[in-house]
């Protein structure tokens, strides 16, 4: 067992020296510390409530069976069922999941939704596996979760690697193997689903729309017309391609576009219609004809006045805040920014739109779905967009309101609007016994 998906998790675990979990606990101690938290709300916060890791075998085309790692953190359910993504990656370790759980916690509580925070994942390569593959993988994961997830319990979504239709097997699987009985409700174990299979209407563009609703108030905020801005994007993924598209409809400008197979760039904004039909054919961004190929690391330099970074976290280093030209960064991604890329954008006065808000257009909807689900409901897109924008907006002036009031940047006011919630949902039910 030389080089299998084990062992390459068992390798990444002990690598814990570029701690993602550390950078989230700074975020939260920065906040907790400056709010004057409840030291016994704090103490719970610190760590997840439960760390659940399988190991399972799953056949191959080929006919060997390879052991597969995979990890779901259940971070804090306060405020109502665990929810957060499964991500397929080869980089997915405890650490990394563990981040991601706490900063579903937080972003749920900022939002006022009745979630609290979860996030789980398999450490494996899914462009090198077969559809048949996956879905063995899929189903193995979610049987081996067994009760550990649950549509009162814990409500799993699509993240990196993963879309409606890893979703879609996760349902079908909790369904014959755990849940028979309530087939209906039962679908709401899973948000991210196909709309045949109990999706909701506009929940795959959701995270990306979220952005641009963000997008929206910071440009009103600072008395900028959408048509006046250029914007970068990184990742072209669920939620860069989206956010590009709905951006670029909304009338801004689509000046870069960068993913893992490399960037194009035109300074009188790209089409990105005709760059998603590209990639769609090509698989790769380089060599789209309306645009000019860039070499990766010059995509950090482009001028624009939006950064949308919305690929994987760590992104945006120190020595790439150094460089950047945009005016606002927008996280499309989970904990794209390093700490100290941080303090540089800060001292360079580049303002953040923090993940916790700028990303959480995905779990809304992901809770519109859920709703649809267990009333058996289909709402209609005009709906479920207007409501995820009220909701947006609604946490984007509770964060400036506390930003303002408490002298510090957007990060730490989301997290106090947050953690103040949290809090309270502790002061009113006491900590059990
Ligand atoms: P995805 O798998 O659909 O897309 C990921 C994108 O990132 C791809 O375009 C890929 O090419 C790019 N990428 C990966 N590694 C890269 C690298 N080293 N350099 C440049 N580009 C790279 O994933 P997604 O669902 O779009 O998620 C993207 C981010 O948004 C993640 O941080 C995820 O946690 C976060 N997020 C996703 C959702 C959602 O609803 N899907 C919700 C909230 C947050």
């Amino acid at each position: 067992m030389s080089d299998t998906a084990l062992s390459r998790a068992a390798a990444a675990d002990a690598q814990e020296n570029s701690s993602l979990y550390e950078a989230a606990q700074m975020q939260f101690r920065r906040a907790a510390d400056l709010m004057g938290l409840d030291g016994s709300v704090r103490t719970i916060l610190e760590q997840p409530k439960n760390e659940i890791i399988v190991n399972f075998p799953v056949r191959m085309d080929d006919g060997r069976y390879e052991l597969f790692r995979g990890y779901r953190i259940q971070h804090s359910n306060i405020l109502g069922p665990f929810k957060g993504g499964i991500r397929f990656h080869p980089e997915v370790n405890l650490d990394e999941v563990k981040a991601l759980a706490a900063w579903m916690t937080f972003k749920c509580a900022l939002a006022g939704i009745p979630f609290g925070g979860g996030k789980g994942g398999i450490t494996c390569r899914p462009w090198t596996m077969s559809e048949e593959e996956q879905m063995r993988l899929t189903r193995r994961f979610t049987h081996a979760l067994g009760t550990n997830i649950g549509p009162d319990w814990d409500i799993p979504a699509p993240d990196v690697g993963t879309n409606a239709r890893h979703m879609v097997w996760m349902m079908d699987t909790y369904l014959n193997s755990v849940n028979a009985h309530d087939r209906n409700r039962g679908r709401a174990v899973v948000t991210g689903k196909t709309l045949t299979c109990g999706g909701s209407d506009g929940r795959e563009k959701a995270t990306g729309q979220g952005v641009c609703f963000a997008l929206e108030s910071w440009a009103k905020d600072r008395g900028h017309k959408l048509s006046e801005l250029k914007i970068a994007v990184q990742g072209f993924g669920n939620v860069g391609s989206h956010a590009a598209l709905i951006a670029a409809e909304m009338g801004a400008s689509i000046v870069a576009v960068q993913d893992h197979t490399g960037a194009t760039a035109n300074t009188d904004g790209l089409d990105v219609v005709a760059l998603f039909a590209h990639w769609k054919e090509t698989g790769s961004l380089p060599g789209f004809a309306g645009g000019d190929d860039l070499e990766p690391e010059s995509f950090w330099s482009t001028p624009c006045d939006v950064m949308i970074p919305a690929a994987i976290e760590n992104q945006i280093t120190k020595e790439r805040a150094s460089r950047l030209e945009a005016s606002v960064v927008i996280e499309g991604a989970n904990g794209p920014t390093t700490p100290r890329a941080e303090k540089m954008l800060m001292k360079r006065d580049i303002e953040v739109i923090p993940d916790i808000l700028a990303n959480a257009g995905g779990v809304i909807v992901s809770f519109f779905e859920w709703i649809q689900n267990r009333n058996c409901e289909q709402w209609e897109v005009e709906m479920v967009d207007r409501r995820l924008r009220r909701l947006l907006l609604r946490g984007y002036q509770q964060m400036k309101e506390q930003a303002r009031k408490l002298g510090t940047d957007n990060r730490t006011a989301a997290y106090v609007v947050a953690l103040a919630r949290i809090e309270s949902a502790y002061a009113e039910r006491g900590i059990f016994p």
